[in-house]
């Protein structure tokens, strides 16, 4: 999809900088009314019936709107993004060497980076520090809510589990139950016929799925304004419920995701250094101010300008290159988004007392690359990816919940990640596709 933002989308941004405030603001809120509800019910007991009446009649129900809100765009979403992604691969003029190239890159990067954050989340296991006490409380106070009957059924890499996953034999049934494969599948076919028709009646089909995916947008956009208040009426439920222990595993989360996102950097550096033959210092210097605007928006999309202008005037990459990979990363290659989801859908199960195999865990590795590539590149757009991701693995989606409230901090890193990883592909890309220009053109790179 064409998920670039508009002018007038893009004048969103600022906002969105406030916003980022906002949550943070209601996260730190509802940590606070969270532990003084706690200290308040310990101090006199007589008023914790009364703190806890208001946590699950009016806190909970109201961080509940929120995630239903979102639950409600999660299958459209994805089908129209797919469906756009099939469409726009098929505009590309420069394929061979530039394609294959690309397309590699993009697959070695995510699934590193899902490996990366597996294995940090597998040493050091934040989700198994909540007792099983604090766990209880999350279902009984409805924070999480689930049928609980999802370990039996969780999937397994087998050629006949495959087909069941992305051909079940009940679609819709499968669809309806927040199962983000079957709905690629469809989308993915969907869109590659509309593409093999005349000229005019794709580009209508185009038009017309651009069109539904800024509607869906605009919607998470307005549901996201809820944010601050729902991460403070959710945290504030949760810690009144949970007390510390829940603060120290969010703690512990986001220490081991920022670990892995660093280790992929590192590999990216590498990358930089050996596969795209440029200087470490001079491609920082090149590429900062977009890696900042990644920051500060969370917005791969609202980036791709600022990256697109990074990669010609100070990589001194072909505009052919640049306008080839950028716009495709900046949908499909999500790194940190890919690492990100990997490591919720673990936490969750860690969360749940359940293990998962070896062969779970590259199932989750392959589906976190899949999932990546169908998240939209605005803030917070992993979120119903992960619900389905979640539920594909018969967890409760509304464990999301639990990420809720540091979501925004890891989205601003998971984003600056995923614009990184955008830039390193296409330097590589240009070298492979020219490499006798590129190493001409080092020199001035870093001088911005
Ligand atoms: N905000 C991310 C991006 O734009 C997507 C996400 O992971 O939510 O790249």
């Amino acid at each position: 999809m064409n998920r670039s933002a508009t002018a007038g989308e893009q004048r969103g941004a600022p906002r969105d900088g406030d916003r980022a405030r906002q949550i943070l603001l209601g996260l730190v809120a509802g940590v606070l009314l969270g532990l003084a509800a706690r200290a308040l019910g310990r101090w006199e007991p007589g008023w914790w019936p009364v703190c806890e009446a208001v946590s699950r009649h009016v806190l909970e129900p109201l961080g509940q709107v929120f995630l239903r809100l979102l639950l409600l765009v999660v299958v459209p979403l994805v089908g129209v993004s797919v469906v756009s992604g099939a469409l726009e691969l098929g505009r590309g003029q420069r394929w061979g060497r530039l394609t294959t190239s690309t397309f590699g890159l993009f697959v070695m990067n995510m699934a590193v980076a899902v490996g990366l954050g597996l294995l940090v989340m597998n040493l050091w296991a934040p989700g198994r520090g909540l007792p099983g006490e604090a766990v209880r409380q999350l279902y009984e106070g409805g924070t999480i809510q689930s049928d609980r009957s999802w370990e039996a059924r969780r999937p397994e890499l087998t050629p006949g589990m495959l087909l069941e996953m992305l051909l079940p034999r009940n679609w819709l049934g499968a669809v309806v139950d927040f199962q983000i494969l079957p709905l690629i599948t469809f989308a993915l076919l969907f869109g590659f016929a509309a593409r093999s028709l005349p000229g005019e009646t794709a580009e209508r089909v185009r038009t017309m799925t651009n069109d539904l995916g800024r509607v869906l947008f605009r919607m998470v956009e307005v549901t996201m304004r809820l944010a601050p208040v729902a991460v403070a009426a959710l945290i504030s439920a949760a810690v009144l419920r949970v007390g510390p222990d829940l603060l120290a595993m969010l703690a512990g989360f986001v220490a081991a995701v920022m670990i892995a996102m660093l280790l992929h950097l590192g590999v990216l550096a590498l990358w930089v250094r050996l596969l795209g033959g440029r200087s470490l210092t001079g491609f920082y210097r090149a590429v900062r101010l977009a890696l900042i605007t990644a920051f500060s928006t969370s917005s791969s999309a609202a980036t791709l300008p600022t990256s697109l202008a990074v990669a010609r005037d100070r990589l001194g990459v072909h505009p052919g290159t640049a306008g080839f990979v950028l716009p495709l990363g900046a949908t499909l290659n999500m790194s940190g988004t890919a690492l990100y989801e990997g490591c919720v859908v673990l936490l969750v199960a860690q969360v749940h007392g359940v293990t998962l195999s070896w062969m779970d865990q590259v199932t989750l590795l392959v589906l976190a690359v899949l999932g990546a590539v169908a998240v939209a590149s605005v803030p917070g757009a992993s979120l119903p990816v992960i619900m389905g991701l979640l539920a594909q693995f018969r967890l409760p989606p509304e464990g999301v919940m639990l990420v809720l409230g540091v979501d925004r901090i890891l989205d601003m890193a998971r984003t600056t990640l995923n614009v990184a990883a955008d830039l390193v592909t296409v330097c590589i890309a240009d070298r492979v596709v020219g490499p006798g220009r590129v190493a001409g053109e080092t020199q001035t790179a870093g001088e911005g």
